[in-house]
């Protein structure tokens, strides 16, 4: 037998205590049974959000809330910034395009954060951009944007909606949709809510609904406003995901229960721990700067192949990390201290790191990143 450890930046472990709700009986989502169940998932997700706006709760993986925040604010041939540094990044970039927007990139180089001054520049040259696109956390390099300083720069523009994708932010990092002026914030269950992939969730402010009102793109499946109709009398469009709102209604439970000052607490402790311990072992992270509170990309040492181990970390030991993405394949992999992670996690994905290199010919003298968290962790 192999136990599995799941450290990856999604899916992440999903706690008894929801997958018991998840076993009850389907319920119908169109009978009274179903209704306080929704409204009290939605209630919680507006805590989680900070926010009084509605959020959209969507039966898809977190792209699906992506493509949802283009298709239902935006027209064909409309001129978006997206800010690409990484992965997911790209992905903006992408689905605008599938879309018919004008995309104009700011490239910012893997494992750094973007400079809110360019942002403000290119705001500033001309009043023609209806959109800016980024990450809070871009998972594939472990950096995170930030999104209070660009916020404050892009609600000064009435005709610019800040769309910003927190799939794997959400929970571990203490994101303000309100009081920043975030217009729209995606994010996906598998993450840090702690549920099974599956759903989406996207925050939409007054702004962005006044915009989708002008919004002639394709809309079938994804259509917010509909969906809008729907949550106001707790349903969805479609036949909801009854068993993940349920669980979505258990976690949002345990996370009440901590406090959303210690739920952050508790993430922002844990990447500390984690990025220290392997600093202690003679290893680099790949995010030079602003390293994400919910995933950490460490640099493979040199003559180490990245991948190989985030392989061996699952063959030998059963831990289930994260490689290297695009073009950090091979130099990197990651552990994810994200959701229904504590400090035992990261004791147990140093120690594993320790055995793999060791195992692998680097000189590592076995507990020394063990001994840093043991330290830091302390109580
Ligand atoms: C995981 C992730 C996604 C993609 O989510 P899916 O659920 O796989 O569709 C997008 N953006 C970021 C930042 C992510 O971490």
């Amino acid at each position: 037998m192999l136990k599995r450890y799941l450290f990856a930046p999604g899916p992440t472990p999903v706690p008894s205590e929801v997958l018991l709700e998840m076993a009850m009986p389907i319920i119908h989502h169109r009978s009274p049974d179903f209704m306080p169940v929704l409204e009290s998932a939605k209630k919680d997700l507006q805590w989680l959000y900070q926010t009084k706006n509605d959020v959209i709760i969507l039966c898809s993986t977190g792209t699906g809330g992506m493509v949802g925040a283009v298709n239902n604010f935006f027209n064909n041939g409309d001129r978006v910034l997206v800010i690409n540094g990484g992965k997911f990044g790209e992905r903006w970039t992408e689905i605008c395009q599938a879309y018919g927007l004008q995309v104009e990139e700011i490239i910012v180089e893997w494992g750094y954060a973007v400079k809110p001054d360019i942002v403000e520049k290119r705001l500033k040259k001309g009043k023609d951009i209806k959109g800016v696109f980024v990450q809070a956390s871009e998972t594939s390099t472990g950096v995170y944007h930030d999104i209070k300083a660009l916020a404050s720069i892009i609600k000064k523009y009435e005709d610019t909606l800040f769309i910003v994708d927190a799939i794997s932010a959400l929970v571990a990092h203490d994101l303000r949709t309100d009081e920043w002026g975030i217009d729209i914030m995606v994010a996906g269950s598998q993450k840090g809510v702690m549920l099974p992939p599956g759903l989406a969730f996207v925050s939409v402010s007054e702004k962005a609904w006044a915009k989708a009102e002008k919004s002639k793109l394709p809309k079938f499946y994804f259509n917010f406003k509909k969906e809008r109709e729907n949550l106001a009398k707790n349903q969805t469009n479609f036949t909801s995901p009854v068993t993940l709102i349920i669980g979505l209604n258990a976690s949002l439970k345990m996370l009440k229960a901590e406090g959303l000052k210690n739920v952050f607490k508790r993430h922002e402790r844990l990447a500390n721990v984690t990025r220290r311990a392997v600093q202690a072992l003679g290893l680099e992270l790949y995010s030079k700067e602003s390293p994400s509170n919910s995933v950490t990309a460490i640099l493979a040492p040199p003559g180490i192949d990245g991948q190989a181990v985030y392989k061996n970390l699952r063959e030998k030991y059963g831990i289930i990390a994260g490689g290297g993405q695009g073009k950090a394949k091979g130099k990197i992999f990651r552990i994810a201290h994200l959701g229904y992670s504590d400090r035992f996690d990261v004791i147990i994905a140093i120690a594993g790191i320790e055995m793999v290199l060791k195992g692998m010919g680097h000189p590592v003298k076995l507990g020394t990143g063990v001994a840093v968290a043991q330290e830091l962790l302390i109580d």
